[in-house]
């Protein structure tokens, strides 16, 4: 596996590989099974497979969760090698914001749902980074996870709003078996949250009304941002202590 750290070295490279079909993963790291499965799925459908691991401070609206965020990089690499990917993106921040992020991706409607409304300038985050992911690596196609549905559907929305070329395609949530959603904050949840966490997959599920699953959450002790149908699907984001949960279900 390759690690490439700048824009003009991926440039090189891609163009060594021209006429292989490229699949492009683009993670923040912190590397579990729901990751795994969007990289297998690329190597599956592509001759070549990037990731790129980046922990992309513009979406973060809270400082603490940034500061706190998980970067196991040498075991993520480890996880890497062994799936056989073929190159690593692992850019610095001025690498992908040379502007300091004065130049942004603004979205007028649906990033201002659910998480959006609980958390100021994230979408505008993502969709600032994957613009520029998607414009540095261009891929045939880039894999998302139905985990965050929300920001799989900005997403793809936003390529087809610019006429982007690359594909973006959808990946089912990859669960723990207890049903919790796989995610990198699920290592900050600590001994008595751990047992609690998978309620919301739980819960989600449940026949009652979403005002009714909001306050069985409650009574377990969730503080809850939203839990609401759109979409085809129900959808929630629900804090355990400092740690920010989210899932969803399609109904
Ligand atoms: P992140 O590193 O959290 O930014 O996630 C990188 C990609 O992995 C995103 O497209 C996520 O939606 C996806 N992802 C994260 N957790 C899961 C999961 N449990 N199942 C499927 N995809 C996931």
């Amino acid at each position: 596996m390759k690690i490439i750290k700048r824009p003009a070295q991926w440039d090189t490279e891609r163009k060594k590989f021209r006429g292989n079909s490229l699949g492009f993963v683009p993670t923040m790291g912190a590397l579990h099974e729901g990751h795994l499965s969007l990289i297998r799925r690329s190597l599956k459908e592509n001759d070549l497979t990037c990731v790129s691991i980046f922990v992309n401070r513009t979406q973060f609206n809270d400082k603490k969760d940034l500061i706190n965020y998980p970067r196991p990089l040498k075991k993520d690499i480890v996880k890497l090698r062994k799936e056989k990917v073929d190159f690593l993106f692992l850019p610095a921040f001025a690498e992908i914001y040379p502007d300091k992020y004065r130049f942004r991706i603004l979205e007028n409607r649906k990033s201002r749902l659910l998480c959006g409304a609980h958390r100021p300038g994230h979408f505008e985050g993502v969709l600032t980074v994957v613009m520029k992911l998607l414009n540095i690596i261009n891929p045939d196609r880039a894999y998302f996870g139905e985990k965050d549905f929300q920001q799989y559907m900005l997403v793809k929305e936003m390529t087809e709003a610019f006429f982007m070329k690359t594909k973006i395609i959808s990946c089912p949530i990859v669960r723990e078996t207890s049903g919790l959603a796989a995610s990198s904050r699920n290592r900050l949840l600590g001994p008595k949250e751990k047992p609690l966490a998978p309620f919301l997959y739980k819960a989600l599920k449940m026949r009652k009304s979403d005002e009714d699953v909001k306050k069985y959450l409650e009574n377990r002790g969730f503080k809850v941002d939203y839990v609401e149908r759109k979409w085809g699907r129900r959808l929630a984001a629900a804090w355990l202590g400092k740690v920010r949960l989210i899932d969803n279900v399609k109904i």
